[in-house]
């Protein structure tokens, strides 16, 4: 009989929120799980999630915006869990202001996180999908690419990735790779959370508040992310590239 080797899956920004709930569904769905993340320590919660369900995963600090450390790190993952075969490129930062207040080291930051590090991090995982024959990237998008007020940088970096995901799907599509974006609407993490404490109000309001322009009346959860990515990750999803899912408990503009 023979057995399917493990696939490893690469999950940025892992050691929290959405990332976390993304590297413990692949886990669950029988990839081992690298969690990429700023502080290596702080992935470990995760990776012990992980093991103590049986599953195999690997804490590695990388800070996606850093060219060298993107490049070791892959390599680390190469090495002591297996070439990759998924990228979640989840890691993301908010630097937000309207914009006569946004400095340039805000626009940069914003800029260096999702689009520099989504670059980087594909790049670098690129070469072991194509020559695998296979692949999936996935791309955490938001509804701000479609505008929100005192995000011009966020909503900018997060549209930047939906044109980055549809170049990468036509480049990468004959080598069997799929690329894909999800874009969420509002999810239960410490970046909604530190947004309410940014204007001044209880998270627990500021949840009530959005849940009520909700059509499904309710916020989302790091899981309702991950099911989208686990689709995305598997095998019968193949046939689907170049997407953009909006995951926002009702229709977007
Ligand atoms: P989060 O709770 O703030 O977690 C983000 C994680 O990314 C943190 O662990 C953070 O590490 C890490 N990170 C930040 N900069 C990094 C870097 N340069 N290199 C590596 N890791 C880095 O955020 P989240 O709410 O889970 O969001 C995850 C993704 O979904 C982001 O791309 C976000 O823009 C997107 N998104 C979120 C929502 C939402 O409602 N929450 C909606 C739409 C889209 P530190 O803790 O060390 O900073």
């Amino acid at each position: 009989m023979t057995t399917t080797p493990t696939r490893t899956a690469v999950v940025t920004g892992a050691a929290r929120g959405i990332g976390a709930g993304v590297a413990k569904r692949l886990a669950a769905d029988g990839f081992a799980v690298a969690v990429l993340d700023l502080d290596e320590a702080a992935g470990k919660p995760v990776v012990e999630a992980i093991e103590s369900a049986g599953g195999r995963a690997l804490a590695v600090g990388v800070d996606v915006s850093d060219e060298a450390a993107v490049q070791a790190g892959v390599e680390r993952v190469a090495e002591q869990l297996g070439e990759p075969s998924v990228l979640v490129n989840n890691a993301g930062i908010i630097r937000d202001n309207l914009l006569f207040r946004m400095t340039a080291d805000d626009w940069d930051a914003v800029m260096g996180v999702h689009l520099r590090g989504s670059f980087l991090m594909s790049r670098a995982v690129q070469g072991y999908m194509t020559k695998a024959g296979w692949g999936r990237i996935v791309n955490l998008s938001s509804t701000s690419a479609l505008g929100n007020r005192g995000q011009a940088n966020y909503s900018a970096a997060k549209a930047g990735l939906q044109g980055f995901t549809k170049t990468l799907a036509i480049e990468l599509g004959k080598f069997g790779v799929t690329v894909n974006a999800i874009a969420p609407g509002f999810i239960e993490t410490e970046m909604t959370a530190a947004t309410a404490e940014r204007i001044g109000v209880p998270f627990e309001e500021f949840k009530k508040g959005a849940a009520a322009q909700i059509p499904v009346a309710r916020t989302g959860l790091p899981e309702d992310i991950a099911h989208a990515v686990s689709f995305f990750a598997s095998e019968g999803a193949g046939f689907v590239s170049g997407q953009v899912l909006y995951v926002a408990g009702g229709p977007t503009a």
